[in-house]
């Protein structure tokens, strides 16, 4: 074992009353908090993972590889399924650099994950804390990606996984979970409608609910993603873009710059830009407002379409603490963002993803053309290929021979 390396000890912490809490599969959110839920409002009470150094342990960004990653996470290495997760590229788009005059542009590639999306962070550290302690079935609501991420990953760990998602989520996404063996259950309604019927499920008829925000692991296991960044450039960059619905990516992007953060190992937290389609806007409306209020979602980037952001009040908390920004882009603004990108970079992503892109060419203006910035790219194009043919359609016709090109 590396002497070098940081250990720690972990902890639940209520991230509205700050109690602290053993780690237990039984514990969700804050028993007090969760007490003050309203009807259709974010989850109250959310957990977060609270790390200790073990005494003697230290560490410094250019010892951190791969592996000791794993260190910051709060299950033992030797649980994780085989599966290989994250450590996805961070490069810099030379085309894009040029053509936006942004000097330090990095892409963060995590289409480059097993099942094609970001969310399989989570399902990584979900699964191995499930295998740890011999949870043998895990429940969740998605929008999608989610459901085959889980799926996906817990076929890897050897865990039944349940799914509910609405039977409008992209076919692909679908395909991809009957695949995995996940147990699909589609709900006529929507993803809050979904998120609802599968609590009701674990709560009555057992299974480990990984729904986002509600199970604190989700959070903690999407922070991987800041440490990689952090390790790859070897400092903190100025700016995020992040796409949010739930505003799990969020908290989990925040979450690992601040345990880097708290350990001195980089001099500041990012300026995080949350980027929402104007379709489900309710973070960047509540960020304004100071308050949420319900509105019907519609949005051609169906990962980032809920109507109760479950990590609302949370999102909003870490926002205004460090200095965060939101934006909201229309799905034309979308579209044409995810044209953009795979045309000039060669990444083709799914409408969520592209709107953090969309949100850096809303906002480029506001920022210094050397500042470092980080664009999250978080699931495939070939996941949605229905909202792709929105702007760009095949050839409408089949030719024999080269005399019929006009
Ligand atoms: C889930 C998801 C998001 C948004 O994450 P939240 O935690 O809901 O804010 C963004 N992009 C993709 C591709 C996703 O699957």
């Amino acid at each position: 074992m590396n002497s070098n390396l940081n250990h720690f000890t972990f902890q639940y912490v209520c991230s509205d009353c700050a109690k602290t809490f053993e780690i237990d599969p039984k514990l969700m959110v804050c028993p007090s908090c969760t007490l003050q839920q309203e009807k259709n409002q974010p989850l109250r009470g959310i957990l977060e993972v609270l790390l200790t150094p073990t005494a003697g342990s230290s560490t410094t960004l250019d010892k951190l590889d791969n592996n000791d990653l794993l260190n910051f996470l709060p299950v033992e290495k030797s649980f994780f399924p085989a599966i290989p997760v994250g450590n996805t590229p961070l490069w810099k788009p030379t085309n894009l650099r040029n053509r936006l005059g942004l000097k330090n542009l990095f892409i963060k590639d995590d289409t480059c994950n097993p099942t094609a999306s970001f969310k399989d962070r989570a399902s990584f550290l979900v699964a191995a804390f499930a295998t740890k302690h011999q949870l043998k079935n895990i429940v969740l609501a998605s929008t999608g990606n989610a459901a085959s991420s889980m799926a996906g990953i817990g076929a890897a760990a050897g865990i039944k996984v349940t799914i509910f998602l609405p039977k409008t989520a992209p076919i692909a996404k679908i395909v991809q979970s009957l695949q995995y063996g996940a147990n699909v259950i589609t709900v006529d309604g929507n993803y809050d409608n979904a998120y609802d019927l599968s609590l009701e499920y674990s709560s009555t008829r057992g299974g480990f609910s990984r729904n986002t925000a509600y199970n604190p692991l989700t959070i903690e296991g999407k922070k991987s993603v800041s440490l990689e960044i952090a390790r790859d450039l070897q400092s903190a960059p100025d700016y995020v873009y992040v796409p949010t619905g739930d505003g799990v990516i969020l908290a989990g992007v925040y979450k690992g710059f601040r345990d880097l953060y708290d350990l001195k190992l980089i001099s500041k937290v990012p300026t995080i830009i949350a980027v929402q389609s104007e379709g489900s806007d309710a973070i960047h409306r509540a960020f304004k407002s100071g308050h949420f209020t319900e509105k019907a979602s519609s949005t051609v980037a169906d990962s980032i379409c809920v109507d109760i952001p479950r990590n609302g009040f949370h999102a909003v908390k870490n926002l205004k603490k460090y200095g965060g920004q939101t934006i909201a882009v229309s799905d034309n603004d979308i579209l044409s963002a995810q044209r953009e990108l795979s045309s000039s970079t060669g990444l083709f992503t799914e409408p969520a993803a592209a709107t953090a892109f969309a949100g850096l060419l809303a906002h480029k203006d506001q920022i210094s053309k050397d500042a470092k910035v980080v664009v999250l790219v978080t699931g495939h194009g070939l996941k949605d290929t229905a909202s792709a043919l929105k702007i760009v359609s095949p050839p409408a016709r089949a030719i024999k021979n080269l005399e019929e090109l006009l």
